[in-house]
């Protein structure tokens, strides 16, 4: 099949981002015999989140060999839990492969993307034209930092950057360190840091459960026998014992009073009971909500690290900050070289601050006035011929969001099937199935363990949880085929 419609106008494709959901869909749409695709991309190289995040520590907690794309398997992880660079070389090297680097326009950041007559019309900040029958957004949801409102911010003197714009200029070596946040970044970065600080002080607002998990190396002779046979390599791939884990543990995040909730609960509270010796730290380490209310961390040894002699975990609430350190509420200045921004990210923000405007000058900024929404996290009404990649409410939590892509992608290939194949011009939810959708959707995720009483990126500006409130099977299913009695189709 070619990539024309049956009247034999050619489709043309604008994807925005070059990490791992645009890289992806690019590779789709080959696939699928699309040719005229083009990439824009902010920054000047691939790689998404695994380009941004630089940081000391840089682990994937999820599998190294589930944390692939399902087409190449990679046997040369190295780590059951793979390093950042390693991630982002695997990311890097599939777009070799597949020659995605020739579809990239490096340095263009979209501002605008307007749909009139047909056409989304887009706009880059170099003041790049361009239109296209379809734009997949491939931004992702944890890429706009989020800096703390603290007073005296701007009087620190010494280095100061967010965990996902990491100055490697910066030596750290015997420095005192400074550390806000202790979120899955936070928590890594001391474990990187606690023998190379002279002092790191980490700042924590709220505890964090923590689920141990050991992080070992594979050795030469395991990746050779991954190389040197598929089946086996196919086999950790589609691990089935990590698969049962991850369904089992999306079936307990979408019901509070599970029981795979309480045994979660159970594991990591046995951690902190036995990692911990001094009964003080302990319970300044001791959530007092849920465990899996906020994004469960798993990390082989944070309490070991948190307990070494040059670390401090400072649970006193932050006053200010001084051109010299960090004023806790007792009074005290806690003086640092650098100062760490682990406070996370925006995680509502999808594709903009770019300008969209769909059919009938709809304003995206206005349908998202209240919260991010998306059919089924793909389609939003009187966006027509605009898909997104991982956007808002899809499912997000402790699992591979490659796979979630994947799903997508094959899930809007056949709405776009329907244009190629003469059926419409133009197809994007109709309002009613949204309205639907949203309806059951947040009685639903008010039910999860993410509105179960905690603050954290899940939840939206009225403290919903903002993600896919159902199972993974339930995911899997709904992006099997598009029900066409939900989508408009125009023209
Ligand atoms: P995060 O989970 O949102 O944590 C931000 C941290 O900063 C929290 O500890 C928060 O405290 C603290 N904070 C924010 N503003 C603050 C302020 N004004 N004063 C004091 N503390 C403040 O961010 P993250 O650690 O970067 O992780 C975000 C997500 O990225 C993760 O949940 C995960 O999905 C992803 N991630 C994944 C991996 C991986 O291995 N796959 C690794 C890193 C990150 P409160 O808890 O009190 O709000």
């Amino acid at each position: 099949m070619s990539g024309s419609t049956a009247s034999g106008r050619n489709l043309r494709f604008v994807i925005i981002g070059a990490g791992m959901a645009g890289i992806l869909a690019a590779i789709k749409l080959r696939e699928a015999d699309y040719d005229d695709i083009v990439i824009y991309e902010k920054a000047d190289r691939i790689g998404g989140t695994w380009r941004d995040n630089t940081y000391p520590g840089l682990t994937c907690d999820v599998p190294s060999h589930s944390y692939t794309y399902s087409f190449p398997p990679n046997p040369e992880w190295s780590q059951y839990l793979p390093p950042g660079e390693e991630v982002f070389g695997y990311f890097a090297g599939i777009a070799d492969r597949y020659k995605v680097g020739d579809l990239v326009r490096f340095n263009q950041e979209v501002t605008s993307c307007v749909f009139a007559d047909g056409r989304w019309n887009l706009e880059t900040k170099s003041g790049t034209s361009d239109s296209a029958d379809f734009v997949i957004a491939a931004t992702v949801v944890l890429h706009h930092p989020s800096y703390p409102d603290i007073r005296g911010i701007d009087e620190f003197t010494g280095a100061m950057f967010h965990s996902s714009r990491w100055d490697h200029e910066i030596p750290l070596d015997g420095q005192r360190v400074g550390l806000i946040g202790n979120g899955s970044t936070g928590v890594q970065i001391v474990s990187a840091l606690a023998e190379r600080a002279s002092k790191l002080s980490q700042f924590q607002r709220t505890a964090q459960w923590i689920m141990k998990v050991e992080n070992g190396f594979y050795t030469e002779e395991q990746k050779a026998a991954f190389r040197s046979d598929p089946e086996l390599l196919r086999r950790m791939q589609c691990d089935e014992t990590y698969m049962a884990n991850v369904k089992r543990f999306t079936d307990a995040i979408s019901d509070a009073n599970s029981p795979e909730i309480a045994q979660i609960e159970a594991f990591v509270l046995d951690n902190l009971e036995q990692s911990v010796r001094d009964p003080e730290l302990k319970e300044k380490l001791r959530p007092t909500y849920r465990a899996a209310c906020k994004r469960l961390i798993y990390f082989p040894d944070y309490y070991e690290k948190i307990q070494h002699p040059d670390v401090e975990l400072v649970t006193e609430g932050i006053e200010r900050i001084e051109a010299n350190g960090v004023r806790t509420k007792d009074g005290r200045l806690h003086e640092v070289d650098v100062l760490v921004l682990a406070t996370g990210f925006r995680a509502d923000q999808f594709m903009r601050p770019m300008h969209i405007v769909g059919r009938g000058g709809v304003k995206l900024n206005d349908i998202w006035a209240k919260r991010p929404c998306a059919y089924l996290a793909v389609s939003m009404p009187d966006f027509p011929n605009l898909f997104m990649v991982n956007g808002p409410t899809g499912p997000v939590g402790n699992f591979s969001l490659i796979d979630i892509a994947e799903r997508q992608v094959a899930y809007i290939t056949q709405l776009i099937d329907q244009i190629r194949q003469g059926r419409c011009r133009e197809i994007s939810v109709t309002q009613e199935a949204m309205d639907v959708y949203e309806v059951k959707r947040i009685a639903a995720a008010k039910g999860t363990i993410f509105g179960s009483g905690c603050n954290s990126w899940y939840l939206d500006a009225e403290g919903v949880p903002a993600s896919w409130p159902w199972s993974y099977d339930a995911f899997a299913q709904a992006m099997t085929e598009p029900d066409l009695a939900a989508y408009a189709q125009v023209g």
